[in-house]
């Protein structure tokens, strides 16, 4: 039995940067405005997301890492909708499973915090009061030390692993609004270096000038594209001639209503018509689709990202037809 749910977990946390992203949003969701992810030896050791959101109230503690406990609604109405990012209550139990997981959670009504800690199959083994603001730090040791291969596949791969993990990190200081991320890296002897702040300013150009910088913003031009039933695209995206030579995917960050996602098809449709118009070039995408209600359906892969647009064939015919418009030769 123990195996048999073990794997169940891998597949929500498939890596390094899908379990901290679900710790992301769960920050995210309980309305935090500074959100610090702390890594140790790039993740390897282990890792921590620190928030000033709400907290965990107390009689939450022995059912948080349970599979399936979830704060978050339930019913299939409100899985459209999706006003939080979690829904299904796994993470903390898969993580349960993979590394050795400890939460430092403090509520408004609280004067201290707790520290909680969870065995691997989620049930609550320690608890004892510490100091600390209001919010919650989830704290995640030796992940993947559960199943031998795949930590053996982790250390191996720890630098890629991290890679991803910051440009995951990347995506949401491009889009989040009023968050500040900070993430720092301890490696060797606690030399500790900061490897991303942003002051989680108002709009999308200020994010993209935070995090690639102004030179790279000023050779990116605003798209607005309104399509069908109220669906609308809006973002930045090279100009033409100023893509890069390199399929640059660490460059290309798609989000549907604010959540970042892989868009395999529109990004290939946007290297597609780029390339039309530059034959040798990728450009810089960053681009967010808003779609009304009930439009599309997330609910399809355990990690979220894989969306599913009930109009795909619409949305993907009218940005063709926008993008067109941009990159083609008489555009002023
Ligand atoms: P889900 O996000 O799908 O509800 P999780 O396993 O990610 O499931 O989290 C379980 C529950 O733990 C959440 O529903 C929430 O109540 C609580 N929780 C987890 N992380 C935090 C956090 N950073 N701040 C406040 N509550 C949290
Ligand atoms: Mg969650």
């Amino acid at each position: 039995k123990g195996v048999v749910y073990r794997i169940c977990a891998g597949q929500v946390i498939l890596d390094l940067s899908s379990a901290v992203k679900e710790l992301v949003e769960n920050s995210l969701d309980a309305g935090a405005t500074s959100i610090e992810i702390a890594l140790k030896e790039y993740g390897e050791e282990h890792f921590q997301v620190i928030d000033n959101g709400c907290g965990i109230s107390p009689n939450n503690f022995k059912v948080l890492a349970l599979k399936h406990h979830t704060s978050k609604l339930s019913d299939f109405p409100d899985l459209q909708s999706l006003t939080t990012f979690g829904f299904r209550g796994e993470a903390l139990s898969s993580l349960c499973a993979l590394g050795d997981l400890t939460v430092e959670t403090r509520t408004k009504n609280e004067t201290v915090a707790t520290h909680l800690t969870f065995d691997r199959s989620g049930l609550l083994v320690g608890e004892k009061k510490t100091a600390r603001q209001i919010g919650t730090t989830v704290t995640v040791k030796k992940l993947f030390s559960s199943l031998p291969v795949r930590s053996k596949e982790f250390h191996h791969n720890i630098r890629k692993e991290y890679g991803k993990l910051i440009t995951l990190l990347n995506s949401y200081a491009l889009i989040a609004k009023g968050v500040r991320l900070v993430c720092t890296n301890t490696t060797g002897r606690n030399v500790k270096s900061v490897v991303l702040k942003t002051q989680g300013s108002g709009s999308l150009k200020d994010n993209i000038i935070t995090v690639f910088g102004m030179s790279t913003f000023t050779c990116l031009e605003p798209v607005i594209v309104h399509m069908a039933d109220g669906c609308t695209v809006d973002g930045f995206l090279s100009k033409a001639g100023y893509g890069s030579g390199r399929n640059l995917g660490d460059r290309q960050f798609f989000f549907v209503n604010g959540r970042p996602v892989d868009l395999p098809k529109v990004s290939k449709l946007v290297n597609e018509l780029y390339r039309g118009a530059n034959s040798r070039q990728y450009p810089i995408a960053i681009m967010n689709f808003t779609i009304p209600t009930g439009a599309c359906d997330v609910n399809v892969t355990p990690d979220k990202r894989k969306i599913f647009f009930s109009d795909e064939g619409i949305i993907l015919l009218s940005l063709r037809e926008a993008l067109e418009k941009i990159y083609s030769p008489n555009y002023a």
